[in-house]
Protein backbone atom coordinates (compact mmCIF):
# COMPACT_ATOMS: atom_id res chain seq x y z
CA UNK A 1 0.00 0.00 0.00
CA UNK A 2 1.67 3.36 -1.02
CA UNK A 3 -0.05 6.88 -1.70
CA UNK A 4 0.27 7.68 -6.02
CA UNK A 5 3.89 9.36 -6.52
CA UNK A 6 3.12 12.43 -7.59
CA UNK A 7 3.05 13.61 -11.76
CA UNK A 8 6.72 14.89 -11.08
CA UNK A 9 8.09 12.24 -9.25
CA UNK A 10 6.56 9.69 -12.14
CA UNK A 11 8.12 11.77 -14.52
CA UNK A 12 11.28 11.67 -12.74
CA UNK A 13 11.71 8.37 -12.12
CA UNK A 14 10.58 6.69 -15.89
CA UNK A 15 13.54 9.33 -17.25
CA UNK A 16 15.61 8.11 -15.00
CA UNK A 17 15.54 4.64 -16.08
CA UNK A 18 16.73 5.80 -19.11
CA UNK A 19 13.09 6.05 -21.40
CA UNK A 20 12.08 8.68 -23.83
CA UNK A 21 8.95 10.44 -21.75
CA UNK A 22 7.12 12.41 -23.79
CA UNK A 23 4.59 14.60 -21.91
CA UNK A 24 1.16 15.13 -23.60
CA UNK A 25 -1.20 18.06 -23.31
CA UNK A 26 -2.48 18.34 -19.44
CA UNK A 27 -1.75 15.22 -18.88
CA UNK A 28 -1.09 16.07 -14.69
CA UNK A 29 -4.56 16.94 -13.98
CA UNK A 30 -6.08 14.81 -16.78
CA UNK A 31 -8.14 12.21 -15.05
CA UNK A 32 -11.58 10.83 -13.57
CA UNK A 33 -10.82 11.90 -9.34
CA UNK A 34 -14.02 13.51 -10.10
CA UNK A 35 -15.39 10.04 -10.47
CA UNK A 36 -14.21 8.16 -7.52
CA UNK A 37 -11.25 7.51 -5.57
CA UNK A 38 -7.74 7.36 -6.74
CA UNK A 39 -4.95 5.20 -4.18
CA UNK A 40 -3.76 3.89 -2.01
CA UNK A 41 -1.89 2.55 -5.13
CA UNK A 42 -0.97 -1.57 -5.10
CA UNK A 43 0.46 -2.16 -8.54
CA UNK A 44 0.89 -1.37 -11.95
CA UNK A 45 -1.53 -3.44 -14.92
CA UNK A 46 -0.17 -3.56 -18.56
CA UNK A 47 -2.59 -3.33 -21.38
CA UNK A 48 -2.89 -3.81 -25.50
CA UNK A 49 -4.72 -0.76 -27.59
CA UNK A 50 -6.00 -2.62 -30.42
CA UNK A 51 -5.15 0.16 -32.49
CA UNK A 52 -2.48 0.94 -35.30
CA UNK A 53 -0.87 4.33 -35.81
CA UNK A 54 1.25 5.99 -32.67
CA UNK A 55 -0.43 9.14 -32.87
CA UNK A 56 -4.04 7.96 -33.05
CA UNK A 57 -3.19 5.63 -30.08
CA UNK A 58 -2.08 8.09 -28.00
CA UNK A 59 -5.08 10.50 -28.68
CA UNK A 60 -7.34 7.73 -27.97
CA UNK A 61 -6.25 6.54 -24.93
CA UNK A 62 -6.15 10.51 -24.02
CA UNK A 63 -9.03 11.47 -24.86
CA UNK A 64 -11.43 8.05 -24.57
CA UNK A 65 -14.90 7.35 -26.64
CA UNK A 66 -18.37 8.33 -26.37
CA UNK A 67 -18.96 5.50 -24.06
CA UNK A 68 -15.42 5.21 -22.13
CA UNK A 69 -14.18 8.86 -21.64
CA UNK A 70 -10.40 9.58 -20.96
CA UNK A 71 -8.05 9.06 -19.74
CA UNK A 72 -7.69 5.57 -20.77
CA UNK A 73 -4.68 5.16 -18.98
CA UNK A 74 -1.74 6.83 -17.42
CA UNK A 75 0.66 6.14 -20.36
CA UNK A 76 0.82 4.94 -23.68
CA UNK A 77 3.89 3.00 -25.07
CA UNK A 78 4.40 3.09 -28.21
CA UNK A 79 5.95 0.58 -31.06
CA UNK A 80 9.20 2.68 -30.67
CA UNK A 81 9.52 2.37 -27.12
CA UNK A 82 8.49 5.81 -25.89
CA UNK A 83 6.46 6.71 -23.45
CA UNK A 84 3.47 9.29 -23.95
CA UNK A 85 1.46 10.64 -20.61
CA UNK A 86 -1.65 11.36 -21.22
CA UNK A 87 -3.28 11.62 -17.39
CA UNK A 88 -2.19 11.67 -13.95
CA UNK A 89 -4.75 10.32 -11.37
CA UNK A 90 -7.46 7.76 -11.51
CA UNK A 91 -8.33 6.49 -14.93
CA UNK A 92 -10.63 4.30 -16.73
CA UNK A 93 -8.12 1.41 -17.66
CA UNK A 94 -8.52 -1.62 -15.12
CA UNK A 95 -12.44 -1.63 -14.43
CA UNK A 96 -13.82 -3.81 -11.63
CA UNK A 97 -11.74 -6.99 -10.91
CA UNK A 98 -11.26 -9.66 -8.26
CA UNK A 99 -9.98 -9.10 -4.82
CA UNK A 100 -8.35 -12.47 -4.61
CA UNK A 101 -5.88 -11.21 -7.09
CA UNK A 102 -5.73 -7.70 -5.57
CA UNK A 103 -4.71 -9.51 -2.47
CA UNK A 104 -2.13 -11.58 -3.96
CA UNK A 105 -0.51 -8.54 -5.29
CA UNK A 106 -0.22 -6.69 -2.60
CA UNK A 107 1.11 -9.58 -0.63
CA UNK A 108 3.36 -10.41 -4.25
CA UNK A 109 2.72 -14.27 -4.26
CA UNK A 110 1.02 -16.54 -7.13
CA UNK A 111 -2.25 -14.98 -8.52
CA UNK A 112 -5.38 -17.05 -8.39
CA UNK A 113 -7.86 -17.36 -11.05
CA UNK A 114 -9.52 -13.95 -11.82
CA UNK A 115 -13.09 -14.99 -11.35
CA UNK A 116 -14.58 -11.75 -9.68
CA UNK A 117 -15.40 -8.56 -10.67
CA UNK A 118 -15.89 -6.93 -7.39
CA UNK A 119 -13.11 -4.83 -6.72
CA UNK A 120 -12.25 -1.12 -8.21
CA UNK A 121 -9.00 -1.95 -10.12
CA UNK A 122 -8.97 2.01 -11.46
CA UNK A 123 -8.50 3.27 -7.83
CA UNK A 124 -5.54 1.27 -7.55
CA UNK A 125 -3.59 0.55 -10.21
CA UNK A 126 -1.20 2.39 -12.25
CA UNK A 127 -2.00 1.84 -15.97
CA UNK A 128 0.25 1.34 -19.09
CA UNK A 129 -1.75 0.80 -22.49
CA UNK A 130 1.15 -0.39 -25.28
CA UNK A 131 0.22 0.18 -28.76
CA UNK A 132 -0.27 -3.39 -30.75
CA UNK A 133 -3.78 -4.91 -32.53
CA UNK A 134 -3.90 -7.53 -29.90
CA UNK A 135 -4.68 -10.29 -32.28
CA UNK A 136 -1.81 -12.05 -31.79
CA UNK A 137 0.01 -11.75 -34.75
CA UNK A 138 0.94 -7.87 -35.00
CA UNK A 139 4.74 -7.91 -33.63
CA UNK A 140 6.27 -7.22 -30.04
CA UNK A 141 9.15 -5.04 -31.19
CA UNK A 142 11.79 -5.27 -28.49
CA UNK A 143 11.97 -1.93 -27.93
CA UNK A 144 8.32 -1.66 -26.62
CA UNK A 145 8.82 -4.51 -24.86
CA UNK A 146 12.35 -3.06 -22.74
CA UNK A 147 10.10 0.31 -22.18
CA UNK A 148 7.60 -1.81 -20.56
CA UNK A 149 10.21 -3.59 -18.27
CA UNK A 150 11.93 -0.29 -17.57
CA UNK A 151 8.59 1.77 -16.56
CA UNK A 152 7.23 -1.61 -14.42
CA UNK A 153 10.99 -1.22 -12.79
CA UNK A 154 11.54 2.41 -12.50
CA UNK A 155 7.88 2.30 -10.35
CA UNK A 156 9.04 -0.70 -8.39
CA UNK A 157 12.16 0.91 -7.39
CA UNK A 158 10.46 4.20 -6.05
CA UNK A 159 7.66 1.94 -4.39
CA UNK A 160 10.04 -0.83 -2.91
CA UNK A 161 7.50 -3.22 -4.70
CA UNK A 162 9.27 -6.58 -6.92
CA UNK A 163 7.52 -7.58 -10.05
CA UNK A 164 5.02 -9.73 -8.31
CA UNK A 165 3.25 -5.91 -8.44
CA UNK A 166 2.77 -6.10 -12.13
CA UNK A 167 0.06 -7.59 -13.74
CA UNK A 168 -1.62 -8.00 -16.96
CA UNK A 169 -5.36 -6.96 -17.24
CA UNK A 170 -6.15 -10.20 -18.14
CA UNK A 171 -5.02 -11.02 -14.79
CA UNK A 172 -7.12 -9.14 -13.66
CA UNK A 173 -10.72 -9.06 -15.24
CA UNK A 174 -12.53 -12.13 -16.21
CA UNK A 175 -12.76 -11.86 -19.98
CA UNK A 176 -10.03 -9.29 -20.64
CA UNK A 177 -7.16 -10.97 -23.04
CA UNK A 178 -4.79 -8.22 -22.73
CA UNK A 179 -1.47 -8.11 -23.03
CA UNK A 180 -1.78 -10.62 -25.78
CA UNK A 181 1.61 -11.59 -27.75
CA UNK A 182 3.80 -11.79 -25.02
CA UNK A 183 3.45 -13.94 -21.40
CA UNK A 184 3.57 -11.65 -18.31
CA UNK A 185 5.20 -14.36 -16.61
CA UNK A 186 7.90 -13.59 -19.10
CA UNK A 187 7.85 -10.03 -18.43
CA UNK A 188 7.86 -10.20 -15.08
CA UNK A 189 11.12 -12.08 -15.39
CA UNK A 190 12.87 -9.38 -17.38
CA UNK A 191 11.69 -6.88 -14.62
CA UNK A 192 13.18 -9.34 -11.99
CA UNK A 193 16.09 -9.83 -13.25
CA UNK A 194 16.06 -5.42 -14.38
CA UNK A 195 15.67 -5.16 -10.70
CA UNK A 196 17.99 -7.71 -9.28
CA UNK A 197 20.60 -6.74 -11.55
CA UNK A 198 20.77 -3.52 -9.08
CA UNK A 199 22.54 -1.48 -12.08
CA UNK A 200 22.10 1.96 -11.48
CA UNK A 201 19.66 2.74 -14.10
CA UNK A 202 20.85 3.82 -17.91
CA UNK A 203 20.88 7.17 -18.73
CA UNK A 204 21.47 6.88 -22.49
CA UNK A 205 23.08 9.35 -24.58
CA UNK A 206 20.75 10.36 -26.97
CA UNK A 207 23.30 11.44 -29.45
CA UNK A 208 24.29 8.07 -29.42
CA UNK A 209 25.16 6.59 -32.43
CA UNK A 210 25.41 9.53 -34.14
CA UNK A 211 28.32 10.74 -36.75
CA UNK A 212 29.29 14.53 -36.06
CA UNK A 213 28.06 15.17 -39.77
CA UNK A 214 24.60 13.64 -38.59
CA UNK A 215 24.85 16.25 -35.41
CA UNK A 216 25.77 19.29 -37.52
CA UNK A 217 22.88 18.30 -39.55
CA UNK A 218 20.75 18.49 -37.26
CA UNK A 219 21.47 21.43 -35.45
CA UNK A 220 21.91 23.40 -38.50
CA UNK A 221 19.63 21.95 -41.45
CA UNK A 222 17.04 21.17 -39.90
CA UNK A 223 13.73 22.79 -40.93
CA UNK A 224 10.83 24.01 -38.37
CA UNK A 225 12.84 23.27 -34.93
CA UNK A 226 13.25 27.23 -33.72
CA UNK A 227 11.26 29.77 -35.07
CA UNK A 228 12.33 32.19 -37.46
CA UNK A 229 13.87 35.57 -35.62
CA UNK A 230 12.08 39.00 -36.08
CA UNK A 231 13.21 40.45 -39.04
CA UNK A 232 14.98 37.31 -40.69
CA UNK A 233 12.20 36.72 -42.93
CA UNK A 234 8.30 35.82 -43.02
CA UNK A 235 7.01 34.66 -39.72
CA UNK A 236 5.67 31.15 -39.47
CA UNK A 237 7.80 29.75 -42.79
CA UNK A 238 8.53 26.09 -42.03
CA UNK A 239 11.36 25.96 -43.73
CA UNK A 240 13.07 27.83 -42.10
CA UNK A 241 16.49 26.34 -40.21
CA UNK A 242 19.28 28.02 -38.12
CA UNK A 243 21.28 27.46 -41.19
CA UNK A 244 19.64 30.06 -42.81
CA UNK A 245 20.73 32.85 -40.68
CA UNK A 246 24.03 31.99 -41.37
CA UNK A 247 23.72 31.87 -45.38
CA UNK A 248 21.46 35.55 -44.70
CA UNK A 249 24.21 36.98 -42.57
CA UNK A 250 26.92 35.97 -45.37
CA UNK A 251 24.52 37.85 -48.32
CA UNK A 252 23.98 40.90 -45.94
CA UNK A 253 27.79 41.03 -45.13
CA UNK A 254 28.95 40.83 -49.12
CA UNK A 255 26.14 43.56 -49.62
CA UNK A 256 27.85 46.12 -46.86
CA UNK A 257 31.55 45.11 -48.22
CA UNK A 258 30.55 45.82 -52.10
CA UNK A 259 28.95 49.15 -50.69
CA UNK A 260 32.41 49.91 -48.65
CA UNK A 261 34.98 48.81 -51.32
CA UNK A 262 32.57 51.31 -53.63
CA UNK A 263 32.76 54.82 -51.38
CA UNK A 264 36.69 53.80 -51.14
CA UNK A 265 37.53 53.58 -54.56
CA UNK A 266 35.05 56.93 -54.99
CA UNK A 267 37.01 58.77 -52.38
CA UNK A 268 39.90 58.04 -54.12
CA UNK A 269 39.58 58.69 -57.42
CA UNK A 270 37.56 62.42 -56.47
CA UNK A 271 41.05 62.85 -54.09
CA UNK A 272 43.05 62.48 -57.31
CA UNK A 273 40.68 64.43 -59.34
CA UNK A 274 40.80 67.52 -56.56
CA UNK A 275 44.83 67.21 -56.51
CA UNK A 276 44.59 67.28 -60.55
CA UNK A 277 43.43 71.11 -60.06
CA UNK A 278 39.69 72.19 -61.40
CA UNK A 279 37.98 69.44 -63.84
CA UNK A 280 38.50 69.67 -66.96
CA UNK A 281 35.59 67.04 -68.15
CA UNK A 282 33.39 66.05 -65.64
CA UNK A 283 31.85 63.66 -67.57
CA UNK A 284 35.51 61.53 -67.76
CA UNK A 285 35.97 61.84 -64.13
CA UNK A 286 32.21 60.22 -63.20
CA UNK A 287 33.41 57.21 -65.75
CA UNK A 288 36.76 56.99 -64.17
CA UNK A 289 35.05 56.36 -60.74
CA UNK A 290 32.46 54.01 -62.48
CA UNK A 291 35.12 51.99 -63.57
CA UNK A 292 37.02 52.06 -60.33
CA UNK A 293 33.75 50.80 -58.45
CA UNK A 294 33.12 48.09 -61.04
CA UNK A 295 36.62 46.92 -60.37
CA UNK A 296 36.40 46.40 -56.55
CA UNK A 297 33.02 45.33 -56.50
CA UNK A 298 33.40 42.70 -59.09
CA UNK A 299 36.86 41.67 -57.00
CA UNK A 300 34.86 41.21 -53.98
CA UNK A 301 32.03 38.85 -55.83
CA UNK A 302 34.62 36.73 -57.30
CA UNK A 303 36.22 36.70 -53.60
CA UNK A 304 33.24 35.62 -52.22
CA UNK A 305 32.46 32.53 -54.25
ZN1 LIG B 1 -6.99 -3.55 -20.89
Amino acid sequence: MAPPLTPATLLSVLRAEGLTVVEVGNWRTHNRNHKGPWGPVHGVMIHHTVTRGSAATVDLCRRGHSTLPGPLCHGVITKDGRVHLVGYGRANHAGMGDDDVLQAVIAERALPPDNEANTDGNRHFYGFECENLGDGEDPWPEAQLRAIEKVSAAICRHHGWGPGSIIGHLEWQPGKVDPRGFSMQTMRGRIAARLDSNQPPEQEDPMAGMSNADICKAVWTTDGVVGVPDGWGAPGNTEWKPASILIDMGKRLRTVEAQQAAQAATIDKLVDAVAAGPAADLDALKAEIRAAIESVVIRIDADSV
